[in-house]
């Protein structure tokens, strides 16, 4: 079926369908660019399908770069620009949910078509053919459903990661999961485990950066987090009988999700913070249930958890800092707030204050007013440390090794110490950190210190 909608394609990738065309071949825009360009969203990148070989590709154009030759994708550069155009193919046998064991390529647009994942990423488009839309994408993007191309089940036994993706597009878009396809992924959900931990990563990144995370307890109901993220599972059965929590661990966690803004560490952060509760809890005599230390046991296993889901260091070590510290008393006192700053660093030290204020966001009501307007007060007075450039580090310190060395200490060790001792001094407030007032304490220090 053709329609006649327009869509303004970016002139590189005009170029590049017009090459094509003028070759002889046909060429269209394709998959995620023709949907994000109907729902009036930024396209991320532009892919192109055509019936060219990648031999012929790679003639036309002056730079490209063999991105994946053997699956027929070859990357056109155009003045910095790289467009991935792919040869129409039909993939061939999935053996074990993952990867196509062969691709063959095909002259017909419509099998191109047929081998995407969702009715919504199925679609093509150029100036001349128009909308090309095989399998009713576009009446489910007016619907708002996600929807198998053909028949669920076996698009998720050719490859499982498309459950996850099925529920990443639902929650980037706001969508219901059509039923049937909705059955296959309850289903086929424990063939997940053969995807590796790399592709699930991205998907469920994608997923938590959505203006939905909380439709990861839709992975939940199905059986999906039970596959990559049992931890999850646990916490979802995991109720807190205590006033300050209205909510199941699990529930806790997806409210908090939502209260935190979509940032890849701030959100791994809120999925992770209180994962270690189901193995810390305890009931009191009252049937108060306490999760004694939670903050701990909690970036051991998000240690662990991004570890497996193969996280680079820094988002792992980022993530576990604000697990650790999410539960860390906080009182709203400038000399508490530079010790922190310099513990933490500004960067860190403002992602801790967002994920405190989205775990209480995710509490129960009373206590939430008082504990967010502290932590304004927090982030005020840190914002004032910073703006009045006030000293927290050692390197805001109006003297510097030097100057404890011509005060008399050996160079050597004990010259940090004595900084460090000078720093603590002037982060408590009993010394302001004034050049004349430093020299004067170090020169009583350097008296006072044993030769
Ligand atoms: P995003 O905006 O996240 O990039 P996208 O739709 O472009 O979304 P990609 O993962 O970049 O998603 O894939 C590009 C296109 O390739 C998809 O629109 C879809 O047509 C197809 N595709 C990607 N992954 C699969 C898959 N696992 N199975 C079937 N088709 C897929
Ligand atoms: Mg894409």
């Amino acid at each position: 079926m053709e329609q006649d909608i327009r869509i303004t394609l970016p002139p590189k990738g005009k170029h590049i369908i017009e090459t094509l065309r003028q070759a002889g071949y046909e060429a269209y825009a394709v998959g995620g660019c023709v949907r994000d360009s109907i729902l009036g969203r930024e396209p991320q990148d532009w892919d192109i399908t055509t019936s060219a070989p990648p031999e012929r590709v790679k003639a036309l154009f002056p730079r490209t770069i063999d991105t994946g030759l053997a699956h027929g994708t070859v990357t056109v550069m155009l003045q910095g620009d790289g467009f991935e155009v792919t040869t129409y193919r039909i993939d061939g046998d999935y053996e074990d949910s993952r990867h196509p064991s062969q691709v063959t390529f095909t002259g017909e647009l419509g099998e191109d078509l047929r081998r995407r994942d969702l009715t919504i990423n199925a679609m093509a488009y150029n100036d001349e053919a128009g909308l090309v839309d095989l399998f009713g994408g576009m009446a489910d993007l007016e619907a708002g459903v996600v929807r198998c191309v053909g028949d669920p089940r076996e698009r998720f036994r050719e490859d499982a990661l498309r459950i996850l993706r099925a529920i990443r597009f639902a929650a980037q878009l706001g969508y219901g999961i059509e039923r049937e396809t909705a059955a296959a992924m309850e289903e086929l959900a424990p063939s997940l485990c053969r995807i590796s931990a790399e592709r699930i990563q991205v998907e469920l990144v994608k997923l938590l950066v959505s203006p939905h995370p909380d439709f990861l307890r839709i992975a939940y109901d199905m059986g999906v987090t039970k596959v990559f993220l049992p931890e999850l599972d646990k916490a979802c059965e995991t109720p807190q009988n205590h006033p300050h929590h209205c909510y199941s661990v699990g529930e806790h966690i997806l409210k908090s999700l939502e209260h935190v803004e979509p940032d890849k560490v701030l959100r791994l952060a809120m999925l992770l913070h209180d994962i270690g509760k189901p193995a810390c809890k305890s009931t009191d005599e009252q049937g108060i249930d306490h999760f004694y230390g939670h903050p701990a046991v909690s970036a051991k296993l998000a240690d662990e958890m991004l570890r497996a889901l193969k996280f680079d260091n820094k988002t792992r070590g980022r993530v576990v800092l604000l697990v650790e510290r999410h539960d860390a008393q906080l009182p709203p006192r400038s000399q508490v707030i530079r010790r922190w700053l310099n513990r933490l660093g500004p960067g860190a030290f403002f992602q801790l204050l967002e994920v405190k204020r989205a775990d209480n966001m995710g509490q129960a009501l009373e206590k939430v007013k008082n504990c967010l307007a502290e932590l304004d007060v927090i982030n005020s007075k840190a914002e004032q440390i910073l703006a009045e450039g006030q000293c927290f580090t050692l390197k805001d310190l109006t003297v510097n090794g030097w100057d404890v060395v011509s005060a008399g200490i050996e160079p050597g060790p004990e010259v940090g110490q004595v900084l460090n001792g000078l720093l603590e001094q002037v982060l408590s407030g009993n010394v302001p950190n004034e050049r004349s007032a430093l020299l004067k304490l170090l020169n009583c220090k350097s008296m006072n210190s044993p030769k």
